[in-house]
């Protein structure tokens, strides 16, 4: 198990460190979420999730969808946030890159209390102090953390189901501890300090099979349940072209499937991220997306 950990970790960095220098004005947010994803593959992993560009006052969950043009551009502050599986061990990391050079501070914030937040670890570890250290590196830039966004303790193929790791201080007795693999996440924003839900970002996961009358969407949802069944897909994984978007559509209303509103600034503030996973052993904690 321990090994599956460290490899996904790994696969999740390098393709990190390769995608992040993709990054660059006039290029298409689709080239790099393809690069991304079929570059897991190749490193003998399995993307966790649709590889995540979000820009701007979008801090999360915009995947581009099936041809999508979007470029970036000069100005844009993008949030690459990208997992790993390996058996469904997930090792989930995110970087921002700040195109416009006038958002450093932002983006060392969210950075900052990454670090200082690993840094003090001590096991086991309140979930409510890990939350207050996030919030008072962020706060000293000047930032405010994002309240309503956290981080995560993952099981095999679960990403979201353990324990929320907050990006502000909250009173808990919950706890981190030996044997969790641990997504921590803080966002900075300049904004107001919550995220609010947008339009569907092109991101899915299935709940449950359905009565679904067209064939074509009958054989779309056979499909995601066989290949899909616990993690988040992406639109372009299962459209073969624009035309059978009707037949995705029908099956978000027959509620087989769910889709992901992006998460957008309440206030339009720039959003920065920074994200690793940990792993915490008994004699250590390990940074396996270092
Ligand atoms: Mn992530
Ligand atoms: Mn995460």
């Amino acid at each position: 198990m321990i090994e599956k950990i460290i490899k996904a970790g790994e696969i999740a960095s390098k393709v990190r460190e390769e995608a992040k220098k993709m990054i660059k004005p006039g290029v298409k947010l689709l080239e790099v979420a393809n690069f991304v994803e079929n570059r897991i593959k190749e490193l003998g992993g399995e993307p966790a999730f649709p590889c995540n560009l979000s820009i701007n006052d979008v801090a999360a969950h915009y995947t581009p969808k099936v041809n999508d043009e979007l470029e970036f551009k000069e100005d844009d502050v993008v949030k690459l946030d990208l997992g790993v599986h390996v058996d469904g061990y997930i090792a989930d990391t995110a970087v921002t890159v700040d195109l416009s050079n006038s958002y450093k501070d932002l983006v060392k914030a969210s950075e900052d209390a990454l670090r200082e937040v690993i840094n003090n670890i001590e096991i086991p570890m309140n979930i409510g102090e890990m939350g207050r250290i996030i919030e008072e590196v962020i706060k000293s830039y000047g930032y405010k953390p994002i309240a309503n966004l956290s981080g995560h303790v993952m099981y095999r193929y679960e990403l979201h189901t353990g324990v929320s790791i907050p990006n502000v201080y909250e009173k808990t007795n919950k706890t981190i501890d030996v044997g969790d693999l641990v997504a921590i996440e803080p966002f900075a924003t300049n904004g107001f300090g919550m995220v609010k839900d947008g339009p569907l970002g092109n991101i899915y996961k299935f709940l449950a099979k359905r009565p679904i009358r067209l064939l074509k969407a009958k054989k779309m949802l056979d499909e995601i349940a066989k290949k899909y069944p616990f993690l988040p897909f992406a639109e372009r994984w299962v459209l073969k072209d624009e035309k059978d978007k009707i037949a995705l559509n029908s099956l978000l209303k027959a509620n087989a499937i769910y889709g992901y509103p992006v998460l957008k600034e309440r206030e339009g503030g720039i959003v920065s991220q920074a994200e690793h996973t940990i792993y915490i052993t008994e004699n250590k904690i390990i940074v396996i997306t270092k």
